[in-house]
């Protein structure tokens, strides 16, 4: 059984409840009332009381009855109800004076008093108008009425009837409009939970798989290096021009793949929580210039002409290989998107935070888009041509924000982009006081 269904289940058993307790107390009230019958007549019958007594019982068994009956026998059983009601109360109103009881004058609003009881059951209703008009044409023609009043009490009779045959029809359909609210909710929620297992599984998988990827990635790494160095040692060997280059691109393409593989692990230790952070002195000025120069080669190979401006070292207590991670992702990028022109690497020092910027000036990103692209998986609209499973931003905003900082950007299409990361130099107490924490799933622009 669904969700849904068994919500629904529930709801259905919370109205019965509701509707036998109504009912209940209006035997109670039949009962009660029983006083009124002596007051009327000027003196004590058995006969009001002994109908007020069977009536009480019929909705007492009536509303047994309802105790897990089903949308039918609930039908039936209302109609039931609403005929014998106007029956019994007619015949009190008989027994307490006929047409000058007072009964007999609020007998015309019985089916809106029997609406607002049972209510969304107009079928009902109008079985109750039925009996109310036999019961009262029976009682104005046992007094010898005559046939104009006989017929103008009708007519008010079937005005009745109608009005509250509408107020009937009324909550038929608020309690529908209900039901419906209800069950779009509950399909909701139902398909939300779907997705978060189907996202689960997604992680599971990916962890699962980069991991295994990993171990024969890495011996394949130790292979190509060690080829690459047995021919860089032997210039004048066996092996011309062509098949050089031809390792070349094999020991980028494996660097390339060990890179995306990493992204990977990273992103379900992220999304574990697994993150491990060793804090150090680490001089950030120093290791974006590392970092500017392992890209060189990449950087001359897309025309892009690299300028560093780090003047200062800029010193903080951070994780080395996550600080070398963020700029390897945004220096990466700039290289990426920024093909053709210039890009600048900057940096900034306060009192207690360091700035780097990564400028290049290429394709440049839209204002919606720059919404996005710190999301898991998500790249600007449009980008084919490059390669990339949209990681490399998440994970660098979730690192800026695991060592205390953020990560801002500024861009426009065409006119290249600046990435900013801005960190905290920290104190070791700060680091102490570092609780562990979870990633958001998906980081806020910062
Ligand atoms: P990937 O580059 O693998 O797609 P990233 O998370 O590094 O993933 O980047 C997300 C997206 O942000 C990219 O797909 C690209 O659309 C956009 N982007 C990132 N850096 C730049 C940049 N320097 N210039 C233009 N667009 C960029």
């Amino acid at each position: 059984m669904g969700e849904g269904d068994r919500r629904s289940i529930d709801s259905t058993r919370d109205g019965t409840r509701e509707r036998q307790r109504v009912l209940l107390l209006c035997a109670g009230i039949i009962v009660l009332f029983a006083a009124t019958d002596r007051v009327t007549l000027g003196y004590f019958a058995w006969r009001p009381l002994v109908v007020r007594l069977l009536w009480a019982l019929f909705i007492v068994a009536t509303a047994l009855n309802l105790r897990g009956a089903g949308r039918a026998r609930t039908r039936e059983l209302m109609l039931a109800l609403a005929v014998f009601s106007t029956a019994f109360y007619a015949a009190l109103a008989a027994l307490t004076g006929g047409v000058s009881s007072p009964l007999f004058h609020w007998m015309l609003a019985l089916p809106v008093a029997i609406a607002v009881v049972i209510q969304d059951h107009p079928a009902a209703i109008v079985g109750s108008g039925l009996t109310m008009l036999a019961g009262g044409l029976g009682i104005l023609t046992a007094a010898d009425t005559a046939p104009a009043l006989c017929w103008q009490w009708a007519g008010t009779a079937a005005i009745m009837v109608m009005l509250a045959a509408y107020i009937s029809g009324s909550y038929g359909r608020l309690h529908a409009r209900e039901a419906a609210l209800r069950r779009a909710g509950a399909e909701a929620d139902t398909r939300a939970r779907a997705s978060e297992a189907g996202i689960a599984a997604r992680d599971e998988f990916l962890a699962i798989a980069a991991h295994e990827l990993r171990t024969p990635l890495t011996s394949l790494l130790l292979q190509i290096d060690a080829v690459e160095r047995a021919v860089s040692l032997s210039p004048g060997g066996i092996l011309g021009e062509v098949e050089r280059q031809r390792i070349g691109s094999i020991a980028r393409q494996a660097g390339r793949l060990s890179g995306l593989i990493d992204g990977m692990l990273d992103m379900s230790r992220l999304t574990a929580g697994r993150l491990e952070l060793n804090f150090d002195r680490v001089d950030l000025a120093a290791l974006a210039r590392e970092v500017a120069q392992r890209f060189a080669p990449d950087a001359a190979a897309a025309a892009c002409a690299m300028k560093i401006d780090l003047p200062e070292p800029l010193v903080g207590l951070w994780d080395e290989a996550r600080l070398d991670q963020i700029a390897t992702n945004l220096i990466a990028n700039a290289v990426k998107y920024g093909a053709g022109g210039g890009i600048e690497i900057e940096g900034r020092g306060g009192a207690d935070v360091v700035q780097l910027i990564v400028r290049d000036h290429g394709i440049g990103i839209s204002a919606e888009d720059q919404e996005r692209i710190f999301r898991r998986f998500e790249r600007a609209s449009g980008q084919r041509q490059h390669p990339g499973l949209g990681l490399g931003l998440w994970i660098t905003s979730e690192l800026c924000k695991a060592l205390g900082g953020k990560i801002s950007v500024s861009s426009a299409v065409g006119a290249g982009a600046a990435f900013t990361i801005t960190l905290p130099r920290r104190s070791p107490a700060a680091i102490e006081s570092q609780k562990p924490r979870l990633p958001d799933m998906e980081p806020s622009r910062a």
